[in-house]
């Protein structure tokens, strides 16, 4: 009997029970290992959600923390600093794009991106005031916010927290002829995940992107793309929406940008939608602070120098492969783009869980996602040994012949 009951006892009695988290306790992580409080090593095929594309502790990324933190941590917004001018320029000349605005969480990204369209369609498009439609998709996450809850199609992420900001519609992922349907003079934005991470690893029909994008472009209707996940390597581009040769018109980024370490976040764009934002329409206290924009311009740059995009590219197609192999009775399939993998399980063996919890027991760290799936989302800095390790033990619960693994 180890430490861990103990702190899992503690967080029942005075946490708030929003979680359910797998029972281990962690403190201390390295690279793609975390070491619970018992001293057991897990391999980290979570990355806290892709916020640890970079893997935990990168050395150059809490440099940079620490670096600042000696100098300067937060200003506001009602004054400038030194580190946010050149974070903000070194993320739009890394991605292509006129403009950005820092946030915090990603949440807050996708809010800032819904003003933005809902703004630019009145005093550009024209829109009737009031009037502003945004196309969303079922099996959507976006954040957790009342608004962004209210266009989830999640009966539990929206139960009991209404009533909800009107002026969404919602249409099946992957569907370009609901797109179609869905739009009409009314509408600035379509909101839309390259591939549905929450939702399961659900990835759409090959050119959806694509096809979306052309819609959107002759409809006059901006393409807002939520790379909060996908983005900054894990799908084996820079941008998941690349796989598609897309460039949308507002791109979402979180997690990742702030290197694991620090919550940042951004929304980019041209400054025909940049700039219906005057002073005083948006903001946060703690957005463009200097010491995210230090974390966030390290964050990136690693992206680049350990070229996190290429490796993510093929390893994930490697080890995908691997694990279509694996001739497992409990699999209906396995999808997903670079080393953002979903493994669905057949819903005759029970849900994801229990496997998750026989992972645990062999030092690997995945958490379900909607019930039937087992992500795997290493951190980016992961080797072809580390992960041919962990597939053993994946094959090994995946093989277990019962219906539900112990
Ligand atoms: C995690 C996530 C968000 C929300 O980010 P938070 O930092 O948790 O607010 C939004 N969109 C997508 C696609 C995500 O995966």
């Amino acid at each position: 009997m180890g430490r861990t009951d103990g702190f899992i006892k503690e967080v029942d009695r005075w946490s708030a029970h929003n979680y359910h988290p797998l029972p281990v306790v962690i403190e201390r992580g390295e690279g793609c290992w975390v070491w619970d409080v018992d001293g057991n090593r897990y391999l980290d095929m979570l990355s806290a959600y892709s916020a640890v594309n970079q893997g935990h502790r990168h050395p150059r990324i809490l440099a940079a923390l620490k670096e600042q933190a000696d100098r300067l941590t937060l200003t506001s917004r009602a004054f400038h600093n030194d580190q946010m001018g050149p974070f903000l320029h070194q993320l739009c000349e890394l991605l292509g794009y006129a403009r950005a605005l820092p946030m915090n969480t990603g949440a807050e990204a996708v809010e800032t991106a819904i003003k933005a369209v809902r703004k630019w369609g009145y005093t550009v498009k024209n829109v009737p005031a009031g009037a502003a439609e945004i196309v969303v998709c079922e099996e959507n996450f976006h954040g957790r916010t009342t608004t962004i809850v209210g266009f989830s199609s999640e009966h539990q992420y929206r139960h009991g927290f209404g009533p909800f900001t009107p002026g969404f519609k919602m249409i099946p992922y992957g569907d370009i002829a609901a797109l179609r349907g869905a739009i009409n003079e009314n509408t600035v934005g379509f909101l839309v995940e390259p591939i549905q991470g929450e939702g399961g690893v659900i990835v759409p029909p090959a050119g959806y992107l694509k096809a979306a994008a052309e819609l959107c472009g002759a409809a006059n209707v901006m393409l807002m793309v939520d790379e909060i996940q996908t983005g900054l390597g894990r799908t084996g581009q820079m941008l998941c929406a690349e796989w598609d040769g897309v460039r949308p018109d507002i791109i979402m980024l979180g997690k990742a940008l702030g290197g694991g370490v620090y919550p940042v976040s951004a929304v980019l764009a041209d400054r025909e939608i940049m700039d219906v934002f005057t002073p005083g329409d948006h903001g946060s206290t703690f957005g463009g602070n200097p010491l995210g924009a230090a974390v966030g311009r390290a964050a990136l740059q690693v992206i680049v120098d350990e070229r996190l995009p290429e490796r993510a590219a093929e390893l994930g197609a490697w080890f995908m492969e691997e694990l279509r192999a694996i001739d497992s009775p409990h699999v209906a399939e396995v999808r997903g783009k670079g080393l953002m993998i979903g493994v669905v399980i057949k819903e005759a063996s029970g849900t994801a869980r229990p496997f998750c919890e026989s992972l645990k027991e062999r030092g690997i760290l995945a958490k379900e996602t909607h019930q039937q799936v087992v992500r795997f989302a290493p951190p980016l800095v992961i080797t072809r040994e580390i992960l041919q390790e962990a597939l053993e033990s994946i094959r090994e619960v995946l093989l277990i012949p019962a219906a539900q693994p112990s």
